[in-house]
């Protein structure tokens, strides 16, 4: 029987790579995007049914399962990859700056999971978080964004464990840089952010925020493809064995010994990595 996957955020990047290569392996993929220009493109593909989704919207997230439940159709996988990314200092920040992060990363990823987990109970079905190897150190001027998957992660914990005796099982995709549209949606914001910072953070920050502004342009270039998320996001939805967590970089051990490693000597290594 063709297998379907529900996946938030498809209009680019990770979400529209996956979708596209689940709906090329003949799964049926329900694709959420937020516009009706991404609605009609997607609609072109086979096997792709876009719906409007914006997960920070309760009466989306709310018509997406009665989508499901209007058509009688079963689930078999949810992809929560739905985000967005936020950088600069915490002095500088706004509280609207993490509201906003929250309400997708974290708030939109829970909605959706909790409001589609009696179609996942039903099929014994996967959850799939793309969290982010941000939820797994954190580094200096990326706190917004690294709490939210650092919350990613929690919640996939919790999620794993409370599931288990009913057999959905709960995977979190944890990548490093990958060349998509989120580091210039990021870029902008920051901008328009920097703007707004006062004249003591700009003094107390400015040289250190232009360093992390020029590693981020050395990790973009370096940045992972696409398809390599997409390999894994496919292993997480087809294996008979998916595993708990996949971390895709090609900084992996590194990561793996900044979290085992002493506090002290873990910042000073990541300050040095700058
Ligand atoms: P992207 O191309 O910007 O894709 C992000 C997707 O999320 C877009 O489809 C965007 O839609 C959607 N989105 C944003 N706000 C939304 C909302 N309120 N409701 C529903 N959808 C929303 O970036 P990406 O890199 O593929 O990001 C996908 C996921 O990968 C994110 O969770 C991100 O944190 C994670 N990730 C990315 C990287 C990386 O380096 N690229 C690394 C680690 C983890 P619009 O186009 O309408 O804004």
């Amino acid at each position: 029987m063709q297998k379907r996957a529900m996946i938030s955020g498809c209009s680019s990047g990770i979400g529209e790579d996956i979708a596209l290569k689940l709906a090329k392996e003949n799964w049926h993929v329900i694709a959420g995007v937020r516009n009706q220009a991404d609605l009609e493109r997607l609609k072109q593909y086979h096997n792709i049914t876009p719906i409007l989704l914006d997960v920070t919207v309760q009466e989306h997230v709310t018509a997406c399962a009665e989508f499901f439940s209007s058509q009688q159709l079963s689930l078999d996988v949810l992809i929560n990859n739905a985000g967005l990314a936020s950088g600069g200092p915490i002095e500088g920040s706004s509280i609207n700056d993490w509201q906003n992060v929250f309400a997708v990363n974290v708030f939109g990823l829970v909605n959706l999971s909790k409001t589609l987990l009696p179609f996942l109970r039903q099929s014994k079905g996967r959850i799939i978080n793309v969290g982010s190897i941000s939820g797994l150190v954190a580094s200096p001027f990326m706190a917004i964004y690294a709490a939210s998957k650092f919350a990613v992660e929690a919640i996939s914990d919790s999620l794993r464990r409370e599931l288990k005796h009913l057999d959905v099982h709960v995977s979190v995709i944890e990548p490093g840089p990958v060349k998509t549209k989120i580091w210039t949606k990021g870029e902008e914001k920051s901008h328009q952010s920097k703007a707004t910072y006062n004249e003591s953070v700009v003094a107390a920050y400015g040289e250190k925020l232009d360093a992390f502004e020029k590693a981020i342009d050395a990790a973009v270039v370096n940045a992972l493809d696409v398809s390599q998320t997409t390999e894994v996001l496919y292993h997480a939805c087809h294996s008979p064995k998916p595993k708990t967590r996949y971390i895709v970089s090609k900084r992996t051990l590194m990561i793996k010994l900044l979290r085992i490693l002493p506090d002290k000597w873990a910042d000073s290594l990541i300050l040095s990595m700058r």
